[in-house]
Protein backbone atom coordinates (compact mmCIF):
# COMPACT_ATOMS: atom_id res chain seq x y z
CA UNK A 1 0.00 0.00 0.00
CA UNK A 2 1.50 3.62 -0.45
CA UNK A 3 1.49 5.94 1.78
CA UNK A 4 -1.61 7.76 2.39
CA UNK A 5 -0.71 12.03 2.46
CA UNK A 6 -3.09 14.76 3.82
CA UNK A 7 -4.07 18.10 3.24
CA UNK A 8 -1.88 20.90 5.22
CA UNK A 9 -4.20 23.46 6.24
CA UNK A 10 -4.19 25.72 9.86
CA UNK A 11 -0.69 23.81 10.47
CA UNK A 12 -2.41 20.60 10.89
CA UNK A 13 -2.21 17.75 7.98
CA UNK A 14 -5.66 16.53 7.73
CA UNK A 15 -7.62 14.06 5.96
CA UNK A 16 -11.79 15.16 5.76
CA UNK A 17 -13.85 12.27 5.70
CA UNK A 18 -15.31 10.70 2.56
CA UNK A 19 -11.79 11.97 1.01
CA UNK A 20 -11.47 10.82 -2.65
CA UNK A 21 -8.09 9.88 -3.17
CA UNK A 22 -5.44 9.55 -5.67
CA UNK A 23 -1.99 8.28 -6.37
CA UNK A 24 1.25 9.48 -8.18
CA UNK A 25 3.54 6.73 -10.13
CA UNK A 26 7.06 6.59 -11.43
CA UNK A 27 6.89 7.61 -15.18
CA UNK A 28 10.02 5.40 -14.95
CA UNK A 29 8.60 2.02 -13.61
CA UNK A 30 4.85 2.46 -12.93
CA UNK A 31 5.75 2.34 -8.84
CA UNK A 32 2.87 3.77 -6.91
CA UNK A 33 4.71 6.95 -4.99
CA UNK A 34 1.83 8.44 -3.08
CA UNK A 35 -1.98 8.24 -2.07
CA UNK A 36 -3.42 12.26 -1.93
CA UNK A 37 -6.36 13.51 -0.72
CA UNK A 38 -8.01 14.76 -4.17
CA UNK A 39 -9.10 18.33 -2.39
CA UNK A 40 -12.66 19.71 -3.23
CA UNK A 41 -13.82 23.51 -3.27
CA UNK A 42 -14.82 23.19 0.56
CA UNK A 43 -11.54 21.61 1.37
CA UNK A 44 -9.84 24.93 -1.07
CA UNK A 45 -12.23 27.45 1.12
CA UNK A 46 -10.70 26.36 4.50
CA UNK A 47 -7.73 26.78 3.42
CA UNK A 48 -8.40 30.16 2.19
CA UNK A 49 -9.92 30.25 5.78
CA UNK A 50 -6.88 29.39 7.43
CA UNK A 51 -4.43 31.84 5.43
CA UNK A 52 -6.75 34.69 6.02
CA UNK A 53 -6.96 34.29 9.55
CA UNK A 54 -3.00 33.87 9.70
CA UNK A 55 -2.63 37.14 7.14
CA UNK A 56 -2.45 39.55 9.53
CA UNK A 57 -0.09 38.24 12.48
CA UNK A 58 2.29 37.25 9.61
CA UNK A 59 2.54 40.60 7.59
CA UNK A 60 2.75 42.81 11.39
CA UNK A 61 5.96 40.12 11.77
CA UNK A 62 9.00 41.79 10.83
CA UNK A 63 9.88 41.34 7.22
CA UNK A 64 14.03 40.31 8.60
CA UNK A 65 12.41 37.86 10.60
CA UNK A 66 10.15 36.22 8.28
CA UNK A 67 13.77 35.92 6.10
CA UNK A 68 14.74 34.33 9.34
CA UNK A 69 11.99 31.64 9.37
CA UNK A 70 12.61 31.28 4.78
CA UNK A 71 16.52 30.22 5.76
CA UNK A 72 15.50 27.93 8.06
CA UNK A 73 12.94 26.38 5.57
CA UNK A 74 15.83 26.34 3.12
CA UNK A 75 18.16 24.77 5.61
CA UNK A 76 15.94 21.65 5.74
CA UNK A 77 15.73 21.43 2.20
CA UNK A 78 19.87 21.33 2.03
CA UNK A 79 19.90 18.44 4.38
CA UNK A 80 17.42 16.44 2.33
CA UNK A 81 18.74 17.53 -0.61
CA UNK A 82 19.48 14.23 -1.87
CA UNK A 83 16.37 13.01 -0.43
CA UNK A 84 13.82 15.57 -2.06
CA UNK A 85 16.22 15.12 -5.34
CA UNK A 86 15.34 11.48 -5.57
CA UNK A 87 11.38 12.46 -5.39
CA UNK A 88 11.52 15.02 -7.86
CA UNK A 89 13.48 12.37 -10.11
CA UNK A 90 10.90 9.47 -9.46
CA UNK A 91 7.85 11.69 -9.31
CA UNK A 92 8.58 13.33 -13.28
CA UNK A 93 11.50 11.19 -15.06
CA UNK A 94 13.97 14.37 -14.99
CA UNK A 95 17.47 12.44 -14.39
CA UNK A 96 18.96 12.93 -11.14
CA UNK A 97 21.75 15.55 -11.21
CA UNK A 98 18.78 17.74 -12.90
CA UNK A 99 16.40 16.58 -9.67
CA UNK A 100 18.61 17.62 -7.11
CA UNK A 101 18.97 21.10 -9.24
CA UNK A 102 15.45 21.47 -9.24
CA UNK A 103 16.48 21.40 -5.49
CA UNK A 104 19.14 23.80 -5.30
CA UNK A 105 17.11 26.10 -7.29
CA UNK A 106 14.79 26.39 -4.50
CA UNK A 107 17.36 26.59 -1.89
CA UNK A 108 19.07 29.34 -3.82
CA UNK A 109 15.64 31.28 -4.42
CA UNK A 110 14.96 31.49 -0.49
CA UNK A 111 18.28 32.29 0.65
CA UNK A 112 17.81 35.38 -2.17
CA UNK A 113 14.41 36.19 -0.92
CA UNK A 114 15.12 35.92 2.77
CA UNK A 115 17.70 38.70 2.36
CA UNK A 116 15.15 40.68 0.33
CA UNK A 117 13.19 40.90 3.91
CA UNK A 118 16.14 43.11 4.94
CA UNK A 119 15.21 45.28 1.75
CA UNK A 120 11.64 45.50 0.63
CA UNK A 121 13.06 48.93 -0.88
CA UNK A 122 10.50 51.87 -1.25
CA UNK A 123 11.38 55.03 -2.63
CA UNK A 124 11.72 58.68 -0.63
CA UNK A 125 11.45 62.00 -3.07
CA UNK A 126 11.37 65.30 -2.92
CA UNK A 127 7.91 66.79 -2.96
CA UNK A 128 7.06 70.27 -3.93
CA UNK A 129 6.03 71.70 -1.28
CA UNK A 130 8.01 72.51 2.23
CA UNK A 131 7.64 70.55 5.16
CA UNK A 132 6.35 67.82 2.80
CA UNK A 133 7.95 64.02 2.94
CA UNK A 134 7.10 61.93 -0.45
CA UNK A 135 7.56 57.86 -0.25
CA UNK A 136 6.71 54.56 -1.15
CA UNK A 137 6.22 51.91 1.08
CA UNK A 138 5.49 47.93 -0.23
CA UNK A 139 2.34 46.26 1.40
CA UNK A 140 1.88 42.19 0.84
CA UNK A 141 -1.51 41.25 -1.45
CA UNK A 142 -3.44 39.00 0.93
CA UNK A 143 -3.96 35.38 0.58
CA UNK A 144 -1.75 34.19 -2.44
CA UNK A 145 -3.18 30.93 -4.69
CA UNK A 146 0.11 29.68 -5.84
CA UNK A 147 -1.08 27.07 -8.45
CA UNK A 148 2.24 24.97 -9.95
CA UNK A 149 3.41 22.72 -12.93
CA UNK A 150 4.80 19.44 -12.55
CA UNK A 151 8.66 20.23 -14.44
CA UNK A 152 9.63 21.72 -11.53
CA UNK A 153 8.09 20.70 -8.70
CA UNK A 154 9.93 21.90 -6.05
CA UNK A 155 11.79 25.09 -7.68
CA UNK A 156 8.62 26.76 -9.14
CA UNK A 157 6.53 26.32 -5.95
CA UNK A 158 9.40 28.02 -3.91
CA UNK A 159 9.36 30.74 -6.39
CA UNK A 160 6.23 31.80 -5.31
CA UNK A 161 5.87 30.71 -1.84
CA UNK A 162 8.98 32.18 -0.65
CA UNK A 163 8.84 35.59 -2.41
CA UNK A 164 5.04 35.93 -1.05
CA UNK A 165 5.90 35.25 2.64
CA UNK A 166 8.78 37.21 2.54
CA UNK A 167 6.30 40.17 1.10
CA UNK A 168 3.85 39.25 4.33
CA UNK A 169 1.69 37.55 1.80
CA UNK A 170 -0.20 33.70 2.84
CA UNK A 171 -0.45 31.02 0.45
CA UNK A 172 -2.43 28.47 -0.44
CA UNK A 173 -0.69 25.96 -2.74
CA UNK A 174 -2.62 23.87 -4.99
CA UNK A 175 0.62 21.90 -7.07
CA UNK A 176 0.38 20.11 -10.08
CA UNK A 177 -1.60 16.25 -9.59
CA UNK A 178 1.47 13.96 -10.48
CA UNK A 179 3.90 15.78 -8.89
CA UNK A 180 1.91 15.76 -5.12
CA UNK A 181 4.49 14.14 -3.28
CA UNK A 182 6.94 16.84 -4.11
CA UNK A 183 4.38 19.19 -3.31
CA UNK A 184 3.86 17.64 0.11
CA UNK A 185 7.69 17.39 0.89
CA UNK A 186 8.06 21.20 0.06
CA UNK A 187 5.43 22.50 2.24
CA UNK A 188 7.41 19.99 5.19
CA UNK A 189 9.97 21.76 5.19
CA UNK A 190 8.18 25.01 6.12
CA UNK A 191 6.47 23.14 8.67
CA UNK A 192 9.84 21.84 9.87
CA UNK A 193 10.84 25.74 9.77
CA UNK A 194 8.14 26.62 12.03
CA UNK A 195 6.00 28.77 9.95
CA UNK A 196 3.11 29.77 12.41
CA UNK A 197 -0.20 27.98 11.19
CA UNK A 198 -2.16 28.78 8.20
CA UNK A 199 0.86 30.76 6.88
CA UNK A 200 1.14 28.26 4.04
CA UNK A 201 -1.58 25.85 3.25
CA UNK A 202 -1.51 22.61 0.63
CA UNK A 203 -4.77 21.05 -1.28
CA UNK A 204 -3.72 18.42 -3.61
CA UNK A 205 -6.18 17.84 -6.30
CA UNK A 206 -7.15 18.73 -9.63
CA UNK A 207 -6.74 21.75 -10.90
CA UNK A 208 -10.47 21.97 -12.46
CA UNK A 209 -11.93 21.90 -8.52
CA UNK A 210 -9.14 22.83 -6.49
CA UNK A 211 -7.45 25.87 -8.77
CA UNK A 212 -10.92 27.24 -9.77
CA UNK A 213 -12.20 27.49 -6.14
CA UNK A 214 -9.56 29.29 -5.28
CA UNK A 215 -9.56 31.82 -7.98
CA UNK A 216 -13.40 32.37 -7.28
CA UNK A 217 -12.56 33.12 -3.95
CA UNK A 218 -12.62 36.81 -3.67
CA UNK A 219 -10.63 36.40 -0.01
CA UNK A 220 -7.19 35.26 -2.57
CA UNK A 221 -6.30 38.39 -3.31
CA UNK A 222 -3.55 37.18 -6.18
CA UNK A 223 -3.42 34.12 -8.35
CA UNK A 224 0.67 33.00 -9.50
CA UNK A 225 -0.28 30.16 -12.25
CA UNK A 226 2.87 28.70 -14.04
CA UNK A 227 1.50 26.35 -16.57
CA UNK A 228 0.09 25.43 -20.37
CA UNK A 229 -1.14 28.33 -22.00
CA UNK A 230 -4.84 27.52 -22.86
CA UNK A 231 -5.35 26.65 -18.75
CA UNK A 232 -3.44 30.42 -17.97
CA UNK A 233 -6.06 31.44 -20.42
CA UNK A 234 -8.48 29.96 -18.38
CA UNK A 235 -7.29 31.08 -14.72
CA UNK A 236 -6.69 34.75 -16.79
CA UNK A 237 -10.43 35.09 -17.22
CA UNK A 238 -11.63 33.48 -14.34
CA UNK A 239 -9.72 36.02 -12.26
CA UNK A 240 -11.13 38.97 -14.74
CA UNK A 241 -14.60 37.84 -13.42
CA UNK A 242 -13.19 39.03 -9.76
CA UNK A 243 -10.78 41.88 -11.23
CA UNK A 244 -7.95 39.41 -9.74
CA UNK A 245 -4.28 40.18 -10.22
CA UNK A 246 -3.23 36.92 -12.06
CA UNK A 247 0.39 36.51 -13.05
CA UNK A 248 1.01 33.95 -15.42
CA UNK A 249 3.52 32.03 -16.58
CA UNK A 250 3.20 29.95 -19.49
CA UNK A 251 4.51 28.02 -22.31
CA UNK A 252 7.50 28.46 -24.97
CA UNK A 253 8.83 27.86 -28.32
CA UNK A 254 12.15 28.64 -27.88
CA UNK A 255 15.28 29.00 -31.14
CA UNK A 256 18.75 28.36 -30.88
CA UNK A 257 20.25 30.04 -33.68
CA UNK A 258 23.79 29.11 -34.75
CA UNK A 259 25.61 31.16 -37.29
CA UNK A 260 28.07 30.40 -39.38
CA UNK A 261 31.18 31.77 -37.54
CA UNK A 262 30.04 29.93 -34.28
CA UNK A 263 31.56 27.49 -31.92
CA UNK A 264 29.95 24.41 -33.05
CA UNK A 265 31.41 22.15 -30.17
CA UNK A 266 30.08 24.64 -27.56
CA UNK A 267 26.86 24.91 -29.28
CA UNK A 268 26.43 21.28 -29.54
CA UNK A 269 26.62 20.89 -25.96
CA UNK A 270 24.35 23.40 -25.93
CA UNK A 271 21.14 22.19 -28.15
CA UNK A 272 21.83 18.53 -26.64
CA UNK A 273 21.42 19.93 -22.98
CA UNK A 274 18.45 22.60 -24.10
CA UNK A 275 16.83 20.17 -26.23
CA UNK A 276 16.93 17.08 -24.05
CA UNK A 277 17.40 18.18 -20.89
CA UNK A 278 14.62 17.20 -18.57
CA UNK A 279 13.13 15.06 -21.69
CA UNK A 280 12.93 18.62 -23.62
CA UNK A 281 9.78 19.29 -20.47
CA UNK A 282 11.39 22.40 -19.35
CA UNK A 283 9.30 25.55 -20.56
CA UNK A 284 12.71 27.36 -21.63
CA UNK A 285 13.59 23.74 -23.95
CA UNK A 286 14.94 24.61 -26.80
CA UNK A 287 12.57 23.11 -29.17
CA UNK A 288 13.85 24.97 -32.50
CA UNK A 289 17.70 24.68 -33.73
CA UNK A 290 17.89 27.26 -36.87
CA UNK A 291 20.99 26.71 -38.68
CA UNK A 292 22.77 29.13 -41.27
CA UNK A 293 23.10 27.18 -44.50
CA UNK A 294 27.33 27.31 -44.17
CA UNK A 295 27.19 25.14 -41.14
CA UNK A 296 23.61 23.30 -41.50
CA UNK A 297 25.13 19.88 -42.80
CA UNK A 298 28.02 19.87 -40.56
CA UNK A 299 26.18 20.73 -37.26
CA UNK A 300 22.85 18.49 -38.53
CA UNK A 301 26.02 15.52 -39.31
CA UNK A 302 27.45 16.17 -35.53
CA UNK A 303 24.16 16.52 -33.40
CA UNK A 304 23.16 13.27 -35.28
CA UNK A 305 26.06 11.55 -34.48
CA UNK A 306 26.29 12.31 -30.67
CA UNK A 307 22.85 11.11 -30.19
CA UNK A 308 23.56 7.58 -31.27
CA UNK A 309 25.57 7.34 -27.90
CA UNK A 310 22.76 9.33 -26.41
CA UNK A 311 21.25 6.96 -23.00
CA UNK A 312 17.50 6.85 -22.39
CA UNK A 313 16.77 4.87 -19.46
CA UNK A 314 15.92 5.00 -15.35
CA UNK A 315 16.64 8.57 -14.40
CA UNK A 316 18.09 7.36 -11.09
CA UNK A 317 21.09 5.93 -12.93
CA UNK A 318 24.15 7.95 -13.05
CA UNK A 319 25.11 6.71 -16.86
CA UNK A 320 21.54 7.94 -18.02
CA UNK A 321 21.59 10.84 -20.40
CA UNK A 322 17.53 11.55 -20.75
CA UNK A 323 14.59 9.54 -18.38
CA UNK A 324 11.06 9.07 -19.22
CA UNK A 325 8.53 12.09 -20.29
CA UNK A 326 6.43 12.74 -17.14
CA UNK A 327 3.13 11.12 -18.21
CA UNK A 328 1.24 9.09 -20.15
CA UNK A 329 -0.76 12.41 -21.10
CA UNK A 330 2.35 13.57 -21.83
CA UNK A 331 3.15 10.81 -23.85
CA UNK A 332 0.77 10.67 -26.29
CA UNK A 333 0.84 14.29 -26.49
CA UNK A 334 4.50 14.18 -28.06
CA UNK A 335 3.52 11.24 -30.13
CA UNK A 336 0.76 12.67 -31.73
CA UNK A 337 3.26 15.48 -32.59
CA UNK A 338 6.08 13.15 -34.38
CA UNK A 339 2.83 11.89 -35.85
CA UNK A 340 1.75 15.71 -37.23
CA UNK A 341 5.55 16.25 -38.26
CA UNK A 342 5.69 13.43 -40.18
CA UNK A 343 2.42 13.61 -41.93
CA UNK A 344 3.33 17.53 -42.88
CA UNK A 345 6.48 16.09 -44.25
CA UNK A 346 9.41 17.00 -42.05
CA UNK A 347 12.15 14.21 -42.49
CA UNK A 348 12.94 12.63 -39.24
CA UNK A 349 16.10 12.32 -38.77
CA UNK A 350 16.45 10.66 -35.61
CA UNK A 351 14.05 9.22 -32.55
CA UNK A 352 10.57 9.32 -33.60
CA UNK A 353 8.99 6.68 -31.14
CA UNK A 354 8.43 5.27 -28.03
CA UNK A 355 11.20 3.12 -26.66
CA UNK A 356 9.82 -0.74 -25.87
CA UNK A 357 10.95 -4.16 -24.71
CA UNK A 358 12.57 -4.59 -21.63
CA UNK A 359 12.67 -1.98 -18.69
CA UNK A 360 11.34 0.54 -21.16
CA UNK A 361 7.46 -1.33 -21.06
CA UNK A 362 7.18 -0.28 -17.87
CA UNK A 363 7.62 3.59 -18.57
CA UNK A 364 6.91 6.23 -20.86
CA UNK A 365 10.41 6.91 -23.06
CA UNK A 366 10.50 8.50 -26.06
CA UNK A 367 14.01 8.37 -28.22
CA UNK A 368 15.10 12.01 -28.31
CA UNK A 369 13.75 13.04 -31.92
CA UNK A 370 15.12 15.27 -34.91
CA UNK A 371 13.27 16.60 -37.77
CA UNK A 372 14.59 18.62 -40.61
CA UNK A 373 11.40 20.97 -40.92
CA UNK A 374 10.65 23.93 -43.14
CA UNK A 375 9.16 26.95 -41.04
CA UNK A 376 5.45 26.96 -40.35
CA UNK A 377 4.38 23.41 -40.26
CA UNK A 378 3.29 22.84 -36.09
CA UNK A 379 6.00 21.41 -35.18
CA UNK A 380 8.16 24.41 -35.61
CA UNK A 381 5.13 26.57 -33.63
CA UNK A 382 3.31 24.73 -31.57
CA UNK A 383 4.85 23.98 -27.84
CA UNK A 384 5.62 20.42 -27.73
CA UNK A 385 7.14 19.77 -24.29
CA UNK A 386 8.59 17.15 -25.15
CA UNK A 387 12.48 15.84 -26.87
CA UNK A 388 11.70 17.01 -30.05
CA UNK A 389 14.02 18.99 -32.15
CA UNK A 390 12.91 20.65 -35.39
CA UNK A 391 16.12 21.61 -37.51
CA UNK A 392 15.33 24.91 -39.93
CA UNK A 393 17.92 26.08 -42.27
CA UNK A 394 18.37 29.46 -43.13
CA UNK A 395 20.52 31.64 -45.18
CA UNK A 396 21.41 34.50 -42.67
CA UNK A 397 20.66 36.02 -39.48
CA UNK A 398 17.50 38.56 -40.66
CA UNK A 399 15.88 35.04 -41.51
CA UNK A 400 17.27 33.51 -38.75
CA UNK A 401 15.57 36.58 -36.75
CA UNK A 402 12.69 36.47 -38.66
CA UNK A 403 11.95 32.84 -38.04
CA UNK A 404 13.01 32.88 -34.81
CA UNK A 405 10.26 35.31 -34.24
CA UNK A 406 7.83 33.97 -36.09
CA UNK A 407 5.73 32.62 -33.19
CA UNK A 408 2.95 33.02 -30.79
CA UNK A 409 5.69 32.05 -27.60
CA UNK A 410 8.24 34.47 -26.31
CA UNK A 411 10.40 33.31 -23.32
CA UNK A 412 13.58 32.16 -24.31
CA UNK A 413 16.40 32.07 -26.96
CA UNK A 414 19.65 31.95 -27.91
CA UNK A 415 22.23 32.94 -30.42
CA UNK A 416 25.57 30.93 -30.80
CA UNK A 417 28.28 33.60 -33.13
CA UNK A 418 31.43 34.86 -32.63
CA UNK A 419 30.40 38.21 -34.10
CA UNK A 420 29.60 40.81 -31.31
CA UNK A 421 27.63 42.81 -33.38
CA UNK A 422 24.99 40.82 -34.31
CA UNK A 423 24.99 39.34 -30.53
CA UNK A 424 23.84 42.50 -29.65
CA UNK A 425 21.82 43.22 -32.43
CA UNK A 426 19.99 39.82 -31.61
CA UNK A 427 20.01 40.91 -27.51
CA UNK A 428 17.95 44.10 -29.34
CA UNK A 429 15.55 41.83 -31.93
CA UNK A 430 14.78 38.77 -30.97
CA UNK A 431 10.85 38.53 -29.12
CA UNK A 432 11.75 36.75 -25.92
CA UNK A 433 11.96 37.18 -22.20
CA UNK A 434 15.52 36.16 -22.13
CA UNK A 435 18.43 35.96 -24.55
CA UNK A 436 21.61 34.15 -23.83
CA UNK A 437 24.35 34.69 -26.49
CA UNK A 438 26.78 31.54 -26.47
CA UNK A 439 24.94 29.48 -24.34
CA UNK A 440 22.05 27.29 -24.12
CA UNK A 441 18.02 28.51 -24.09
CA UNK A 442 18.19 27.01 -20.39
CA UNK A 443 20.09 28.19 -17.45
CA UNK A 444 18.34 30.73 -15.45
CA UNK A 445 19.43 32.14 -12.12
CA UNK A 446 17.53 33.20 -9.21
CA UNK A 447 18.51 36.77 -9.15
CA UNK A 448 17.41 37.98 -12.27
CA UNK A 449 13.69 38.52 -13.41
CA UNK A 450 12.22 35.55 -15.31
CA UNK A 451 9.29 35.01 -17.59
CA UNK A 452 8.31 36.04 -21.51
CA UNK A 453 5.99 37.89 -23.88
CA UNK A 454 3.46 37.50 -26.29
CA UNK A 455 1.44 34.42 -25.76
CA UNK A 456 4.27 33.12 -22.59
CA UNK A 457 2.53 35.41 -19.69
CA UNK A 458 1.06 38.54 -19.68
CA UNK A 459 3.65 40.66 -18.68
CA UNK A 460 5.07 39.92 -14.92
CA UNK A 461 8.21 38.23 -14.21
CA UNK A 462 9.03 35.83 -11.56
CA UNK A 463 12.07 35.72 -9.48
CA UNK A 464 15.15 38.57 -9.19
CA UNK A 465 13.20 41.70 -7.30
CA UNK A 466 10.67 41.42 -9.95
CA UNK A 467 9.36 38.65 -7.83
CA UNK A 468 8.90 41.34 -5.19
CA UNK A 469 6.75 43.26 -7.75
CA UNK A 470 4.32 40.57 -7.71
CA UNK A 471 3.29 40.34 -4.46
CA UNK A 472 3.76 43.58 -3.06
CA UNK A 473 0.94 46.59 -3.68
CA UNK A 474 2.89 49.84 -3.67
CA UNK A 475 1.34 52.50 -0.86
CA UNK A 476 2.16 56.24 -1.67
CA UNK A 477 2.57 58.15 1.57
CA UNK A 478 2.78 62.05 1.79
CA UNK A 479 3.96 63.12 5.30
CA UNK A 480 3.46 66.95 6.09
CA UNK A 481 4.80 68.45 8.88
CA UNK A 482 4.10 72.37 8.04
CA UNK A 483 1.01 72.43 10.55
CA UNK A 484 -1.08 74.38 7.56
CA UNK A 485 -2.94 73.06 4.15
CA UNK A 486 -0.65 72.73 1.87
CA UNK A 487 -2.17 73.15 -1.90
CA UNK A 488 -0.37 70.84 -4.43
CA UNK A 489 -0.24 71.91 -8.33
CA UNK A 490 -2.23 75.31 -6.41
CA UNK A 491 0.48 77.07 -3.98
CA UNK A 492 3.43 78.42 -6.05
P1 LIG B 1 -1.16 22.68 -16.81
O1 LIG B 1 -1.84 21.45 -17.26
O2 LIG B 1 -1.64 23.98 -17.36
O3 LIG B 1 -1.25 22.66 -15.22
C1 LIG B 1 -0.64 23.64 -14.41
C2 LIG B 1 -1.36 23.73 -13.09
O4 LIG B 1 -2.68 24.23 -13.30
C3 LIG B 1 -1.56 22.37 -12.39
O5 LIG B 1 -1.43 22.54 -11.01
C4 LIG B 1 -2.97 22.01 -12.76
O6 LIG B 1 -3.59 21.11 -11.86
C5 LIG B 1 -3.62 23.38 -12.68
N1 LIG B 1 -4.91 23.51 -13.36
C6 LIG B 1 -5.43 22.70 -14.32
N2 LIG B 1 -6.66 23.16 -14.67
C7 LIG B 1 -6.91 24.25 -13.92
C8 LIG B 1 -8.02 25.15 -13.81
N3 LIG B 1 -9.13 24.99 -14.54
N4 LIG B 1 -7.94 26.16 -12.93
C9 LIG B 1 -6.83 26.32 -12.18
N5 LIG B 1 -5.76 25.50 -12.23
C10 LIG B 1 -5.79 24.48 -13.10
O7 LIG B 1 0.40 22.63 -17.10
P2 LIG B 1 1.42 21.45 -16.83
O8 LIG B 1 1.18 20.36 -17.83
O9 LIG B 1 1.41 21.10 -15.38
O10 LIG B 1 2.82 22.16 -17.13
C11 LIG B 1 3.35 22.29 -18.39
C12 LIG B 1 3.19 23.70 -18.93
O11 LIG B 1 3.72 24.63 -18.02
C13 LIG B 1 3.96 23.92 -20.23
O12 LIG B 1 3.14 24.60 -21.14
C14 LIG B 1 5.14 24.77 -19.81
O13 LIG B 1 5.67 25.58 -20.83
C15 LIG B 1 4.53 25.57 -18.72
N6 LIG B 1 5.57 26.11 -17.85
C16 LIG B 1 5.84 27.45 -17.93
C17 LIG B 1 6.85 28.00 -17.16
C18 LIG B 1 7.17 29.46 -17.21
O14 LIG B 1 7.77 29.95 -16.27
N7 LIG B 1 6.81 30.17 -18.26
C19 LIG B 1 7.57 27.18 -16.27
C20 LIG B 1 7.26 25.82 -16.23
C21 LIG B 1 6.25 25.29 -17.01
P3 LIG B 1 -3.65 19.53 -12.21
O15 LIG B 1 -2.25 19.05 -12.22
O16 LIG B 1 -4.47 18.99 -11.12
O17 LIG B 1 -4.31 19.42 -13.56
Amino acid sequence: MPQEYGLFIDGKWETPKDAKRFSTRNPATGEELGSFVSGSAKDAERAVTAATKAFRAWREMPAPKRGQLLLRAAEVYKRRKDDLGATVTQEMGKVLPEGKGDVQEAIEFIEYMSAEGRRLLGETVPSELRNKYCMTVLQPKGVVAAITPWNFPTAIPNWKIAAALICGNTVVFKPASNTSLCGVKVVRAYEEAGLPPGVLNLVTGPGGVVGDALISDPRVKAVSFTGGTDTGRHVYSKGAEHLKYVHLELGGKNPQIVLNDANLELALDGVLFGAFGSSGQRCTATSRLILQEGVYEKFLGMLLERLKSFKVGNPMDREVDMGPVASADQERKILGYIDAGTKEGAKLRAGGKKLTGGAYDRGFFIAPTVFEAKHGMRITKEEIFGPVLSVIKVKDFEEAVQVANDVDYGLSSSIYTKDVNLSFQAMERLEAGITYINAPTIGAEVQLPFGGIKQTGNGGREAGTSAIEEFTEIKTVFVDFSNRLQKAQIEG
